[in-house]
């Protein structure tokens, strides 16, 4: 065979004969849809399916207003709404209009539905609407946990994240600002009560209205906030500073763990250590962890019936106040006592006090209940001050002798005259420095970041829980509920559910 009787026909010859499938958008189509199997045997939609049907759902199903015999649309089952939003929230999606798109194409979202579509307003008020419903669905989950050896309280790590808060530091105003803003707030809403204006519809008048009262709302509701903060400080500079955001008035400034200061609420997180299940949740307004510890660890005895047997957390919420209540409880508390010694030394330099002059170089002489400087003149016993079960007494240097000290500038530079503080270490607070000066506590100190930190950053990174979509102290706390909870689903799925379904699936 020659070239002659067949030629090769050109890449573009080519290019034009080529056959391509036509794409007919203009068709209709019906397909059968067969629910059950939109998604695999071992998805983990069905998971929390199985877990919520089991649980005992009667405070949702309370406030349902629709009743069989009479009028009226059906109501949403909650076990679909709660398995959406669990399923949602493990999926990274915290949108109620993100959900409600989701029905549409999702076949997980398809399936738990019944390949119906749900409106985003059902769907936003159902996550707010049942707190104390979600509370005893979350003691549920706990119990199915517990059930399974997953929780025994007998090690667990606290901590606390700071979540940013749906506000913005712009929003942070002062006192004389807020007043000013909302005097002109209540001008507006007067105006438009005498307005009569026929130019635009009855519609646009009432949305207007609308916005101009609840932005007033807003105001009033902030300054009020604002009156707490006030009332709650006893520092006259600090209360006169005082801010609070007009979008969200209960939302704090507070310092990031990457540094920087942004809008933000304090979530604490209780984490048994057995199998890194979340036993407690609270969230505050407190921008440090010192006063955390015994609120957190009543709410894990509220949740379980019982306190945990060792708790485990970072200096921050290590005090005396702490210290002693963990040990009344029974509780074997671990973490570092911070280091006063060297928060001392620092001050005493940042105030330029010369190391010669330090306070271990006074004398304190029991029987005159005073104490003597290196010059050897009396510090005299000034007052006493009660802070968190401990006592501290307060020691003081005449003005005279101090001003006419040829050591005044390396003792008290920055200060008319100088004074000293003695505290008395309670019993229970030198019992914890002792024990936490063994090398079995340190060894235990040492599991607390990784166990303690995990569901923190699990919750953030994971559920996409960086700043809250919800406004206010209650909406916050239900989502970082609905989190939590879903994050022991997660749990028991991984630890529970999949390897049984496994061997299920195996046999
Ligand atoms: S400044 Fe006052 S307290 Fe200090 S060494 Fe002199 S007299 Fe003593």
């Amino acid at each position: 065979m020659s070239d002659k009787s067949f030629p090769v026909p050109s890449r573009a010859e080519r290019r034009r004969a080529a056959r391509c499938k036509p794409v007919n958008r203009q068709q209709l189509l019906l397909r059968s849809v067969d629910v059950e199997k939109l998604v695999e045997e071992d998805h983990c939609v069905r998971a929390i399916w199985e877990l919520v049907d089991r649980a005992d759902l009667e405070t949702f199903y309370e406030t349902i207003e629709a009743v069989e015999g009479e009028a009226g649309c059906s109501a949403w089952d909650p076990r679909v709404l709660i398995s959406l939003w669990i399923y949602a929230y493990s999926r990274a999606v915290s949108s109620a209009r993100e959900i409600s798109r989701r029905c549409e194409y999702d076949p997980a979202y398809q399936w738990l539905t019944g390949l119906e579509v749900i409106n985003h307003h059902t769907l936003s008020d159902f996550r707010v609407q049942h707190e104390e419903a979600l509370d005893e669905l979350f003691i549920q989950v706990l119990g199915v946990l517990s059930h399974e050896g997953l929780v025994t309280l007998e090690r667990v790590m606290h901590d606390g994240v700071k979540i940013e808060a749906g506000a913005s530091d712009k929003s942070f105003r002062r006192q004389g600002t807020l007043e000013r803003h909302l005097e002109s707030a209540r001008e507006v809403v007067e105006k438009m009560k005498e307005a009569d204006s026929e130019e635009v519809s009855e519609r646009v008048v009432k949305a207007r209205e609308r916005a101009v009262r609840e932005r007033k709302e807003r105001l009033e509701a902030a300054l009020r906030e604002l009156k707490h903060m006030q009332a709650a400080q006893s520092d006259p500079q600090k209360r006169q500073k005082a801010r609070v955001s007009t979008t969200d008035p209960e939302a704090r400034i507070m310092q990031q763990p990457g540094g920087g200061f942004a809008p933000s609420y304090n979530v604490q997180i209780s984490t048994d250590a057995q199998a890194t299940v979340i036993v407690g949740l609270g969230v505050s307004q407190a921008a440090n962890d010192t006063g955390e510890l015994v609120p957190a660890m009543e709410r894990v005895e509220g949740n379980l019936g019982e306190v945990p047997q060792q708790v485990v957390v970072d200096g921050g919420f290590i005090n005396q106040g702490t210290i002693m209540a963990m040990e009344a409880q029974g509780m074997d508390l671990m973490g570092p006592m911070p280091d006063h010694a060297s928060q001392t030394v620092a001050a005493l330099e940042k105030r330029g006090v010369a190391p010669e002059f330090f306070p271990q170089a006074f004398r304190y002489d029991a029987e005159r209940n005073c104490y003597v400087c290196p010059a050897g003149r009396d510090l005299a016993f000034e007052s006493q001050e009660k802070s968190e079960g401990s006592a501290r007494y307060r020691y003081r240097a005449k003005l005279s002798e101090c001003q006419s000290c040829a050591s005044k500038g390396q003792c008290c530079p920055q200060s008319q005259r100088r004074s000293l503080v003695r505290s008395e270490e309670p019993p229970e607070v030198r019992r914890h420095r002792e024990k936490m000066a063994s090398e079995s506590a340190q060894e235990i100190y040492k599991q607390r970041s990784q166990i303690a930190e995990f569901p923190n950053a699990w919750i953030k990174e994971k559920f996409g829980l960086r700043k809250f979509r919800l406004r206010g102290l209650i909406k916050v706390r239900i989502e970082a509920l609905w989190a939590c909870l879903t994050y022991n689903i997660c749990q028991w799925i991984r630890l529970c559910w999949r390897p049984k379904e496994a061997v299920r699936v195996g046999n």
